[in-house]
């Protein structure tokens, strides 16, 4: 089966979607999935701009369905901090392992998360020791993800842009003009994969400020796979 895909801007949304061109087909459908997935399903003979046209003259069906499937997709139960219950680490679960120790400290063995404690351990403490943690390997791996997805940018001639780590509620990336790249703290739950795809996204700002046709070019050469990548990081974090 033949598929491809496409972009078309809502307002300030962005819907991705896939086409799949069946020779069964003999009219175009458009399906939004739970998954946040848009299918057109089209035939094998349809024009690619025929087929932005229709997507975007659904739009705001479209937005509307995504942002209900959004709304009551299950979210994760919120964390106790206590033995048992898993947390994601790079797109992992690990089981939370808590025991009183001589140090606060944090280790991450077989699947599981080993979290010590000095004195009584009390889920405040755990909480407050894991959030360190977690900040302190975001800082570090997100710093190697800058480093290896800058190399295609230094190659033209773009300067490497300043890393800041923030928890933000709405967005996982941004480049300000000041050539600061801050990447959503919570991005080091997810896949590395994913974290990639928004280094490499934000990265693509240097070049292009808004997110035009040109910018999903450059997107699409740097990592062809983006799409997947988003969707995985959409259903990874959800
Ligand atoms: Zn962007």
């Amino acid at each position: 089966m033949n598929t491809s895909n496409g972009v078309v801007a809502f307002g300030r949304e962005t819907i991705c979607y896939e086409v799949q061109f069946l020779t069964t087909r003999r009219t175009l459908g458009i399906e939004v999935h739970p998954n946040l997935q848009v299918l057109v399903r089209a035939p094998t003979a349809c024009d690619p701009a025929i087929i932005t046209v229709k997507v975007q003259q659904r739009a705001s069906w479209i937005s509307k369905q995504l942002a209900a499937f959004q709304r009551f997709s299950p979210r994760t139960p919120p964390r106790q901090f206590i033995s048992g219950e898993t947390h994601l680490y790079l797109g992992r679960q690990h089981r939370l392992k808590v025991s009183e120790g001589a140090v606060s400290s944090v280790k991450l063995t077989r699947g599981q998360l080993l979290v010590s404690t000095r004195g009584k351990t009390q889920p405040k403490q755990v909480k407050t020791i894991l959030q360190r943690w977690y900040r302190e390997r975001a800082r570090e791996i997100f710093a190697q993800v800058l480093d290896d997805c800058f190399l295609p940018f230094a190659q033209r001639g773009h300067a490497r842009p300043r890393l800041a780590v923030k928890n933000m509620h709405t967005r996982w990336g941004s480049l300000s003009s000041s050539e600061v790249i801050t990447l959503n703290s919570n991005l080091i739950r997810a896949p590395k994969g994913c974290i990639e795809y928004v280094v490499v996204h934000e990265l693509c700002h240097l070049e292009h400020r808004n997110h035009g046709p040109q910018f999903y070019r450059l997107l699409e050469q740097l990592m062809p796979d983006w799409l997947k990548r988003k969707r995985k990081l959409e259903e990874a974090l959800l």
